[in-house]
């Protein structure tokens, strides 16, 4: 029940989004847009920082290159929400409060955790202390620093899925007086069609990355990764883009996680133990008919949006809709001016139709712009952030999966 409800109309309901990354500025947005004038309700976003992060960008961050200063509260500014800055230090699900660095206690009636992801720096020893990741901008730029310090020397990115290919051809590209290895359990591109995959494999060997497939590393020295087996392989830089984990904090606030510490949702993207709170991204474990879905911008973006449409139909005295997604491409840049976009079925697996070279980039790069300009669009028409592909027989119940 709302605390309008409970306490009468002169109360505005409390909805705190915690995290401006992909999937909560497009919950924020979307749900501002929506309840803007309304005195009843008071939207109020949390983030560490007051630039937006674009985190499809990082691997650019990480070679130098400068990128625009995209200001979340600039954005807000005539949104009609409120923004916090601070860094998240615990969540009280049953009192309903979130605690900040400064001290600050922030209260709730509605609560959206949009926490995203970080590189996973903990399951292979050495990682955490000798490796570079590209969690945040602050991370990316302190990689820069150390390869624009680099006049020769090996960097070794560990990890093949997506970023791993996308840092490795960036780095590569800006960097030609280094040795860039890519290391991996699966070939690069594993999960393409075998034309897309063909192309990326050369592409990569024509950038002058070294591919070391079916290699498992299982420890990071200050000079060397170790891989199973007892080999070891020299490095300068060791960047690590294998796996992600999650905040501790939705474990902590006693909310039911997965085995990854992701908050596991209902249909329409509720905490299954705490209803008031929305999970949405990559901190979210939401189940589709194919299965959980992985961390995407392309699937964050939607949680979003379909938790703000949730809450102003639960305001409403609705009941929300259940969220439906289905994946439609997987874009890889190769450097700045090469790529490929395998597209996908709704549950990911590869299409026969790929895209490759300057067409590819010119698509990679549009995509990658997009999520500002799609923001600024839901200010003035929220409903055009509501277009997605939901997945058809693959997302519907008792349908494939
Ligand atoms: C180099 C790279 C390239 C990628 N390329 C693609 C791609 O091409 N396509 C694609 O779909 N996906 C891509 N991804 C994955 C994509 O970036 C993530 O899936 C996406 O960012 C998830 O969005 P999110 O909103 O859940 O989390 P995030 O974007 O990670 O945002 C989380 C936000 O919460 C903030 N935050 C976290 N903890 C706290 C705290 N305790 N207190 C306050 N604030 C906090 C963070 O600072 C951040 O602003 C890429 C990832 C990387 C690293």
């Amino acid at each position: 029940m709302s605390r309008q409800h409970r306490a009468g109309p002169a109360i505005p309901h409390r909805v705190l989004i915690l995290g401006a990354g992909y999937a909560g500025m497009a919950a924020a947005i979307q749900l501002a847009a929506r309840v803007n004038g309304r005195k009843d309700v008071r939207v109020t976003l949390v983030n560490a920082q007051e630039r937006f992060t674009e985190r499809l960008r990082l691997h650019m961050t990480a070679t130098g290159q400068q990128l625009a200063e995209l200001s979340i509260p600039e954005l807000l500014e005539d949104a009609g929400a409120g923004f916090v800055p601070g860094w998240v230090t615990a969540v009280d699900a049953d009192a309903r409060t979130v605690r900040i660095d400064d001290g600050r206690v922030l209260t709730y009636d509605t609560l959206v955790y949009a926490l995203g992801s970080v590189a996973d720096t903990v399951a292979v020893p050495g990682v955490e202390e000798h490796a570079y990741t590209l969690s945040s901008v602050q991370d990316a730029e302190l990689l820069a620093d150390r390869l624009a310090r680099l006049h020769s020397g090996t960097v070794v990115v560990g990890g093949s899925g997506l970023t791993g290919i996308e840092s490795a051809a960036e780095i590569a590209e800006r960097h030609p007086e280094l040795n860039v290895v890519l290391l991996g359990r699966s070939e690069p591109g594993a999960t393409m069609n075998p034309g897309a995959r063909a192309y990326l494999r050369s592409a990569l060997g024509r950038l002058g990355v070294r591919v070391r497939s079916e290699v498992e590393v299982v420890k990071v020295l200050p000079d060397a990764v170790e891989l199973a087996g007892g080999e070891s392989i020299a490095a300068d830089v060791v960047l690590w883009t294998s796996g992600t984990r999650v905040s501790p904090l939705a474990a902590a606030a006693g909310l039911t996680v997965d085995e990854r510490g992701r908050i596991v949702t209902d249909a329409a993207l509720r905490s299954v133990s705490h209803p008031e709170v929305y999970a949405v991204g990559d901190a979210a474990a939401i189940r589709q008919g194919y299965g959980v879905m992985h961390g995407t911008c392309q699937g964050g973006m939607p949680t979003g949006v379909h938790a703000a449409v949730s809450i102003v139909r639960v305001l409403a005295g609705k009941r929300p809709g259940r969220f439906r997604f289905g994946y439609y491409h997987t874009p890889v840049s190769l450097g700045r001016h090469d790529a490929v976009v395998q597209f996908t079925r709704p549950d990911d697996s590869p299409r026969r139709m790929y895209l490759t070279g300057r067409m590819a980039a010119r698509y990679k790069e549009m995509v990658t712009a997009s999520p500002w300009s799609t923001y600024r669009r839901m200010k003035k028409m929220p409903a055009s952030g509501a277009f997605w592909p939901r997945g058809g027989r693959f997302t519907r119940v008792g349908g494939v999966g």
